[in-house]
């Protein structure tokens, strides 16, 4: 199979089996996993933060760092856009009590500063505390600069607010930024890293940040139910997901504007080029296209794609050029069948 649905489908590599199947682990409730335990440290000082906790998903990180920054009857000011307010399933309102004020995201993706002040809350009874701002990077594959970053920090601090980064794609950021990841985390309070997207780590997120942050949102995983016991088995990976693959990004992106370039040509098809900055590639098809129809023709095929128009398309570690001239090939067929139909 083929499969652009997603950078979250990619299989372990040997290395990563090997090391999972080596590992040495513990019950990490107890704080017992040496290879958690490892992979903490080490990614706490590798992002330049004092702790680190690894748990099952992006979702969980997020919501975790939601909870460790707010209290009950706290709000987070957000994109409209913003992966933790609309695809996490409210879980910040309806687990932890969280209100969140999403803004209108700008086309670049980023949070006009000018928005978010207006919906920051005076200190009055009538409204939720304002006492964080969550951004993302990248957002719909789109990278905010380090000019944005440092803007963000500097509104923040003006308005006491903490400052949380959802960078389940940040290693993605930081190499289309062509700067080291310390240069985008150096700015904020708090950020999470999906392992299972780009980097190809089987399971697993990590969320960063001070002392006392982490140990509440520790708590907070085992009151959630996300407290894993032999978790080394997953870490091992994680752990050469963040070592060995994010050179591998650049790959994913080059790979992701050859494929916006043939996607193109076809003249059903159209890709906003100057929107590829990462590994995702958003496709419109003309109205003339039975897209249901379409990704049943590719998944006979052996090829996997989304059911929506605009369709997103992500490359990834698994994914080759061969891999997407054989889909743009497999594409040009099902869609001159169109035609003469
Ligand atoms: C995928 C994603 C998450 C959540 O990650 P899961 O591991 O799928 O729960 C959070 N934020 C962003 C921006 C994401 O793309």
């Amino acid at each position: 199979m083929i499969d652009f649905r997603s950078d979250t489908v990619t299989r372990p590599s040997k290395a990563m089996r090997t090391a999972m199947a080596n590992a040495e682990v513990g019950d990490d409730v107890y704080g017992d996993d040496p290879t958690v335990n490892e992979l903490e440290f080490w990614a706490a000082k590798r992002h330049g933060f004092a702790s680190a906790m690894f748990c099952s998903s992006g979702t969980q990180a997020n919501l975790l760092a939601l909870m460790a920054h707010c209290q009950r009857g706290d709000e987070y000011l957000c994109g409209q856009q913003a992966h933790n307010y609309k695809f996490e399933g409210g879980g910040a309102a309806i687990l932890a009590s969280i209100q969140p004020q999403p803004i209108d995201n700008e086309n670049d993706g980023t949070l006009c500063f000018k928005k978010l002040t207006a919906a920051i809350k005076p200190d009055d009874a009538h409204f939720a505390r304002t006492t964080l701002l969550s951004i993302e990077n990248t957002i719909n594959g789109k990278v905010l600069p380090l000019s944005y970053m440092a803007e963000a920090r500097d509104f923040t601090t003006r308005n006491n607010l903490a400052l949380h980064l959802d960078g389940a794609r940040v290693y993605n950021a930081a190499s289309a930024l062509n700067v080291d990841i310390t240069e985008i985390c150096q700015y904020v309070d708090s950020m999470s890293i999906c392992l299972s997207k780009g980097l190809g780590a089987p399971i697993g997120s990590l969320l960063l940040g001070s002392e006392a942050l982490i140990k509440s949102a520790k708590r907070w995983r085992k009151v959630v139910g996300g407290g894993m016991r032999q978790a080394g088995i997953i870490a091992a990976a994680a752990k050469i997901a963040l070592e060995e693959n994010p050179a591998k990004l650049q790959q994913d992106h080059d790979n992701a504007k050859y494929l916006a370039t043939a996607l193109n040509r076809l003249p059903e098809v159209s890709v906003n080029l100057s929107h590829v900055e990462t590994n995702m590639v958003f496709a419109t098809f003309a109205e003339t296209i039975d897209i249901t129809n379409l990704v049943t023709k590719l998944k006979n095929k052996n090829i996997l794609v989304s059911t929506a128009n605009p369709m997103r398309l992500v490359t990834h570690l698994d994914i080759s050029q061969t891999d997407i001239d054989c889909f743009i090939q497999q594409l040009t067929n099902v869609l001159n069948a169109n035609t003469k139909a």
